[in-house]
């Protein structure tokens, strides 16, 4: 019999977070895994000499005092991690109807790099940066600071597109400037009808206060994280799928593929609601409770192309970029079939050698499920001549819009690697590969909140779908989670008296 203090389903970073947590705090941990390889977006992969990332591409605020690495430091992230600063006049370049635009780090450098674009904008730009700091200053959690009464948070229901329209005023130079500013808005599958400003803003804050690439893949926040979760008594068990969850007195039954059996005081679910509902014994879970999780709607998936390169054939470029085909960029995360793709995000990973040259190049764009929902079916590997067809028609599709930026990229390729919707459900348990989880509303912010504890006495979540997705979300969101067990204020003196 397999018996803990506390069982994490999935090993994604807001699972393992707790698993740090709670198991340096003296509980039993158990973190169950369904794949071979835990981290689950963390995951890096290796093809060649290469190493791809495919879910964390760039992390923010990672400069001292800032709001991840305060955070990190009590992890021991922030002290061991091989991170590469992007370059500071250009993190993010937004490249919209042919034109380029650079995103700085800093926000007075942000605010001067994107003027010398717009010189008519200076004012509106000082307005912006300026909302971005207030609005980050009402999350006192994001602030790294703990506060009494953080509830009742006013910027909660704003629409970030309307928001920034009434901050630009009719101005026509600042509307492209809008345009802009939301260049990077595959960040957060933005959609100009729902996307929160506090979302938006939290996002670009962390980004423009500085913003950093792993030069060893992001895997290897995984691997710490396990090492220090084992080296406290804890466990991370890999192929252990949780199949159902089911009450046993005043404990839970886990089972698993394999047919264990693990019983636990309390259960932290670090994947989709939607998905743990599906595991749930009926009796635990409220009709009302089932219907609203289940009725909530998710962010868009992706396509990826991982490629490898000829050797000294193409630039290493020292920033991401983000290319839009049209002038609107909020229209991507949308486009039906025919405009696909609207847009892409590309960069050059980093590796201990990056100089001048890149060994590899990753493409990441929106794409819906339904466009593979005939396969939805089948499983990786044998899904069938038909679905090869279709990712490499895809993939030629993507290339001829990434040929416009690099005209003759397709000679250069050495290996090419392909990703759908369906390599991410299948990979992360997401539904319908959804990136970033529950699709939070502006309208209907609370809504689409969910919460860390549950009805169910003992357990709770975290991950993406709980505070945000990206890591400082998932960050926060597994504080919270763990709070609810060891209490908020005794965790966060913990955490800022970390050395
Ligand atoms: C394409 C893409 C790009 C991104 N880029 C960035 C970026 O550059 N920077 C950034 O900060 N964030 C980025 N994000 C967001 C970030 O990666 C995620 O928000 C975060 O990693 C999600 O963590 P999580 O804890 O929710 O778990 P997930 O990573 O979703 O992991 C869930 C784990 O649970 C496992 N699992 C599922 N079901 C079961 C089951 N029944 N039993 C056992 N195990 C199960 C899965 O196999 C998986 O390992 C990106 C996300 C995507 C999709």
């Amino acid at each position: 019999m397999n018996r803990y203090d506390v069982v994490i389903i999935g090993s994604g970073l807001g699972s393992l977070l707790c698993g740090y947590i709670l198991s340096k705090e003296g509980f039993s941990v158990c973190v169950l895994e369904k794949h071979s390889v835990p981290g689950g977006c963390l995951q890096s992969f290796r093809r060649g000499e290469n190493l791809f990332d495919t879910g964390i591409h760039y992390i923010g605020s990672m400069l001292p005092g800032q709001t991840l690495h305060s955070y990190w430091k009590y992890f021991g992230l922030s002290r061991m991690l091989n991170i590469e600063r992007l370059n500071e006049n250009c993190f993010d370049m937004i490249s919209i109807d042919g034109k380029d635009y650079r995103l700085a780090q800093g926000f007075d450098n942000f605010v001067e790099q994107l003027a010398g674009h717009f010189p008519s904008s200076g004012t509106f730009l000082k307005r912006y940066v300026d909302s971005l700091k207030e609005t980050v200053s009402a999350f006192p959690l994001y602030n790294f600071e703990l506060n009494d009464s953080p509830t009742k948070n006013t910027w909660m229901g704003i629409n970030a597109w309307d928001f920034l329209k009434s901050m630009a005023g009719s101005d026509p130079g600042n509307l492209r400037l809008l345009e802009v500013l939301s260049g990077n808005n595959f960040l957060y599958a933005g959609r100009k009808q729902s996307t929160p400003w506090h979302q938006y803003a939290l996002i670009n804050h962390s980004f423009i206060s500085s913003a950093w690439r792993l030069r060893q893949g992001s895997m290897q926040i995984a691997g710490h994280l396990i090492s220090a979760i084992t080296a406290s008594g804890g466990q991370v068990l890999t192929r252990k799928e949780v199949k159902k969850i089911s009450p046993l007195k005043d404990k839970f039954q886990v089972d698993t593929s394999g047919n264990e059996m693990f019983v636990s005081k309390r259960i932290i679910a670090g994947i989709h609601p939607q998905a743990v509902i599906g595991l749930l014994e009926p009796s635990l879970v409220k009709k009302s409770f089932r219907s609203r999780i289940m009725s909530m709607e998710n962010t868009v998936s992706s396509f990826g192309l991982y490629l490898g390169l000829k050797p000294g054939s193409f630039p290493y470029f020292n920033n991401n970029l983000y290319y839009h085909r049209g002038q609107d960029v909020w229209a991507a995360s949308e486009a039906g079939n025919e405009q696909w793709p609207g847009m892409y995000f590309a960069y050059t990973p980093a590796t201990a050698k990056s100089g001048e040259y890149a060994s590899a190049l990753c493409i990441l764009s929106y794409m819906r499920f339904d466009e593979v929902r005939r396969w939805e079916n089948t499983l990786t590997g044998s899904r069938g001549p038909d679905y090869r067809t279709f990712k490499k028609e895809h993939a030629e599709t993507l290339l001829q819009l990434v040929e416009r930026k690099f005209p003759g990229l397709r000679s250069l390729i050495n290996t090419i690697e392909i990703s759908t919707p369906l390599t991410w459900r299948d990979y992360t348990g997401s539904p319908e590969g959804s990136m970033y989880g529950i699709r939070k509303e502006s309208g209907n912010f609370l809504r689409t909140m969910i919460l860390p504890h549950t009805k169910i006495p003992g357990f709770y979540f975290t991950g993406q779908n709980l505070n945000m997705h990206g890591a400082p979300g998932v960050t926060i969101g597994a504080i919270m989670t763990c709070a609810e067990i060891l209490g908020l204020e005794y965790l966060f003196k913990k955490i800022r008296d970390a050395e």
